[in-house]
């Protein structure tokens, strides 16, 4: 065993000391006082996180749960849906939307890129009758980031809802949901939140709740107008709550906003710089970078050379140099390594991510005339944070 394992996942991802710690207290109980002193704590954060002044609601589920909630509170069986499949998580969103019988009108993007706002206006204009978009923020199987800002421009002025699944988005970069106009932004704890999996956490605009009200009840567990009774009531959950990874949830989202008011725009900021630094580093080693320029804030997809084995390459990091990354999904399977760089994660964590991925690289075949990629990552790093976030990744040295 080596001394020290980093996580470099798009989920799970590495947590805070101050999580973990929280995640041995003694068992509370659900029904009482301290308990819901801590969950309204949680709620005031979450809802900054959200950026939204409706009820948040943490459900004892992985994200996809909160994806089936959101569904099944907002869609009757044969409801017409149009929805982005770009990777694996958007075909999670057709395969649980055909399981609750409705009627998919699927948008088909090619691995790596990101769908535009005039594709789904025109899919919108096409079927007159579709209730909802389902989307990602971002497509985590890829590592794109969809232009959710601009969807919504468009969804917000139809009587068409826009779910947005945010697992690898919230706390990561940018999403506010009520400004934007999203109905429905989820999320789960174990990424950008930095707890154990095992929490959705799911909040619906004012006109999703009115169309969340008419739809009869077809989830028992996932009911979610019950949840929001019962958590603005009383700030508890319907039923037995997922106490420990609570606390859990509340330290990460106190380490989040422990700049006061500026600690979103100072986090972006900081998951962007990470995302420059290792994109220039993967550039410099001579690599393709799968996500060209709608690309997530918190993950980066390596497209390997044809005869590099991913899955050995990920192998090789893992055994020696304690870095685990993720490797492709579906048919990209031994074709990409995608590294994770969101939570709890640093400069100096993507600089051991960047050796263990250019030695492991070298080690499986590939070859790089690079020596600099180190320097040039720390460069770009440095310069990022000097400039806007979301302009175009400075390259190499400024
Ligand atoms: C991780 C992820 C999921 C799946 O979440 P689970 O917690 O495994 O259910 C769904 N969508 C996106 C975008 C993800 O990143």
């Amino acid at each position: 065993m080596r001394n020290k394992s980093r996580l470099l996942t798009p989920g799970p991802t590495q947590m805070p000391e101050r999580v973990r710690l929280a995640l041995a207290m003694h068992m509370i109980h659900h029904r009482k006082n301290e308990f819901r002193t801590m969950l309204g704590e949680v709620e005031i954060m979450l809802q900054k996180l959200f950026g939204t002044s409706q009820t948040v609601i943490p459900l004892s589920s992985s994200g996809t749960g909160a994806m089936t909630a959101a569904v099944h509170s907002l869609f009757n069986p044969g409801d017409e849906v149009i929805i982005v499949n770009g990777g694996k998580f958007g075909e999670r969103w057709v395969h649980i939307s055909e399981t609750h019988g409705l009627s998919t009108i699927v948008i088909n993007v090619p691995w790596g890129q990101a769908v535009s706002a005039d594709q789904v206006r025109a899919c919108l204009d096409e079927h007159p009758n579709a209730k909802g978009v389902m989307v990602q923020v971002c497509e985590t199987s890829t590592g794109v980031l969809h232009p959710v800002k601009e969807i919504a421009a468009i969804t917000r002025t139809r009587d068409v809802l826009l779910l947005a699944d945010g697992i690898s988005a919230v706390g990561i970069s940018p999403c506010p949901m009520d400004e934007y106009g999203i109905d429905c932004l989820l999320t789960g704890s174990q990424k950008g939140l930095m707890v154990p999996p095992g929490l959705g956490i799911i909040a619906l605009s004012e006109r999703a709740w009115k169309r969340a009200a008419e739809i009869p009840v077809s989830c028992f567990y996932f009911d979610l107008i019950e949840e929001k009774k019962e958590l603005e009531a009383r700030n508890q959950t319907r039923f037995t709550s997922s106490i420990s990874l609570l606390h859990g949830l509340n330290e990460a989202l106190c380490t989040i906003f422990r700049h006061g008011e500026n600690s979103l725009d100072a986090l972006y900021h900081e998951q962007w710089a990470l995302t420059c630094m290792v994109r220039a580093a993967i550039k410099e080693l001579g690599l393709q970078l799968f996500a060209e320029d709608h690309y997530s804030w918190g993950l980066t997809s390596v497209l390997l050379p044809e005869g590099i084995d991913g899955t050995k390459m990920i192998q090789y990091a893992e055994d020696n140099y304690g870095v685990i990354f993720g490797g492709g999904m579906g048919d990209y399977k031994g074709r990409i390594v995608r590294i994770g760089h969101m939570g709890w994660v640093d400069w100096s964590d993507a600089l051991a991510g960047l050796t263990a991925f250019a030695y492991s690289y070298k080690a499986v075949g590939g070859f790089t005339s690079s020596r600099s990629y180190l320097e040039v990552a720390l460069d770009a790093y440095h310069t990022a944070l000097t400039i806007e976030p979301g302009t175009p990744c400075p390259d190499s040295r400024a």
